[in-house]
């Protein structure tokens, strides 16, 4: 694996604003926040990207973003939020290190951007697509 900045920050060598930590996770301020509370939840796996994670480490994740997210909304006077996960540098990730963003949607409506151009979903297509996902879900 690559070394990254989390990793640095994991083996505290690296400071940063800690929020929450546990066996398997933890939670710091984002440095370049987007909004005020904007944070970063991290898994102690050192893996690059989400679907390299095991389950325990995402079972952890998954236990603790909601509860890390109404901490952030309470402490910021928000209510609206995205969660934002990137997988590689083409899908806008500049660490390699799994993590989610917890972006609190300010009053302001500052907050994450997306640019979101739908296309239509085609009935046949789709049929094959669903069926072969769900076929490599169940190979494992
Ligand atoms: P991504 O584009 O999803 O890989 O996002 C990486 C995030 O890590 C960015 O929002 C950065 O601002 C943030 N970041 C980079 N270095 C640090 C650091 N030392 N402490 C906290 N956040 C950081």
């Amino acid at each position: 694996m690559p070394e990254t900045i989390f990793n640095k920050i994991l083996r505290g060598e690296l400071p940063c604003h800690k929020v929450y930590e546990d066996d398997r996770v933890l939670a710091f301020l984002d440095i370049n926040p987007l909004t005020r509370g904007h944070t970063l939840i991290i898994p102690k796996e050192v893996v690059a990207t989400l679907d390299q994670l095991s389950d325990e480490s995402a079972a952890a994740l998954g236990r603790v973003l909601p509860r890390i997210a109404r901490a952030v909304m309470a402490a910021t006077g928000t209510r609206d939020f995205n969660v934002l996960q990137n997988n590689g540098a083409r899908a806008h990730q500049a660490v390699f290190h799994v993590h989610f963003h917890i972006i609190p949607m300010a009053d302001d409506g500052s907050g994450l951007g997306l640019g979101w151009k739908p296309l239509n979903l085609d009935g046949e297509e789709a049929r094959k697509l669903a069926e072969d996902v769900a076929a490599r879900i169940a190979a494992g």
